[in-house]
């Protein structure tokens, strides 16, 4: 990369990082963006641990990699704990106390979005002490090469597989798996229902037209690797997000899990621009980001 790129990415990336310490709050009826104070009074809530999609932005740690922490109505979630997962807990204001944590979904076993799930496990079961927690993960990220290793497998309560369009529950949560992503590795979407809003994650995949029925939610967070469309590659660009974003038409919609490509051409700028020319709201995830959903 250029020198100049280089510092172009690293000033927008700054500038994200600063954005990062602010906090959106949405309901079912209030969907503009509002910005308070961290320290409000936070309960349900998805908080962006991390917002780095692929290899590079992950190596690199231009933007973290620590994945979706979902809290409701007491139930704490952690959604695929990339690389320093937990020390975006630790660091999170107010500080995230993996202790706390009732479940750990794997959308899939990439190290994007699995690399910390040992060190997770062991820190949601206190250090193996206390059995707890369920881990939910596709069965291939368990089969030949697991991603859990045989120290902490045992740890938890339960581990449960995904299956297309299966629904679980885990405290107060309740959600279902989507159809089998194209993707090089078994992959699932997620989708919750928190106060009557519906969320949905839509994970690493390839375009393909049955998204669109699956994903149709208030908010949609959205994993956006390229700026550019890459046919021989699985992941989504930003001209196939925008056609989901146009076809699901969400009161909301959140970009995320960013390359090297979509981290220069300034995710906030392309979530603005997206917002224009469809009429929906989008808005472009950062580290740190908190969506409260009253
Ligand atoms: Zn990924
Ligand atoms: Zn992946």
């Amino acid at each position: 990369m250029a020198k100049r790129e280089k510092r172009r990415v690293a000033h927008s990336v700054e500038r994200d990082e600063r954005r990062a310490h602010s906090v959106e709050r949405i309901g079912t009826d209030k969907l503009s963006a509002k910005r308070y104070p961290l320290n409000a009074k936070e309960s349900d809530f998805i908080k962006f641990l991390g917002t780095a999609g692929a290899r590079f932005v992950m190596i690199k740690q231009l933007r973290a990699s620590g994945g979706i922490w979902v809290s409701y109505r007491g139930t704490n979630v952690l959604i695929d704990p990339g690389p320093g997962s937990i020390v975006r807990c630790a660091k999170s204001l107010p500080r995230l106390d993996p202790s706390k944590l009732d479940g750990i979904i794997l959308t899939h076993r990439h190290l994007d979005h699995s690399n910390d799930i040992n060190i997770m496990i062991e820190a949601m079961t206190e250090g193996g002490f206390k059995k707890r927690g369920v881990v939910f993960l596709p069965s291939d990220a368990i089969a030949e090469h697991p991603v859990i290793s045989n120290h902490a497998i045992n740890f938890p309560q339960k581990i449960e597989l995904l299956e297309e369009y299966k629904r679980y529950n885990i405290g107060e949560l309740e959600f279902s798996a989507s159809m089998k992503h194209l993707h090089s590795a078994e992959t699932y979407g997620l989708k919750f229902n928190m106060n009557k809003t519906s969320v949905s994650l839509l994970s690493d995949t390839r375009y393909f037209d049955a998204l669109t029925e699956f994903y149709k939610t208030d908010i949609l967070i959205i994993c956006v690797t390229f700026y550019e469309p890459h046919p021989d590659i699985d992941h989504l660009c930003l001209s196939e997000a925008r056609e989901i974003i146009r076809k699901i038409n969400p009161k909301k919609a959140i970009l995320t899990h960013f390359g090297m490509s979509m981290l220069k051409s300034k995710p906030h700028i392309q979530a603005q621009e997206l917002t224009k020319q469809l009429g929906i709201e989008v808005v472009a995830a950062h580290d740190g980001m908190v969506v409260d959903i009253t």
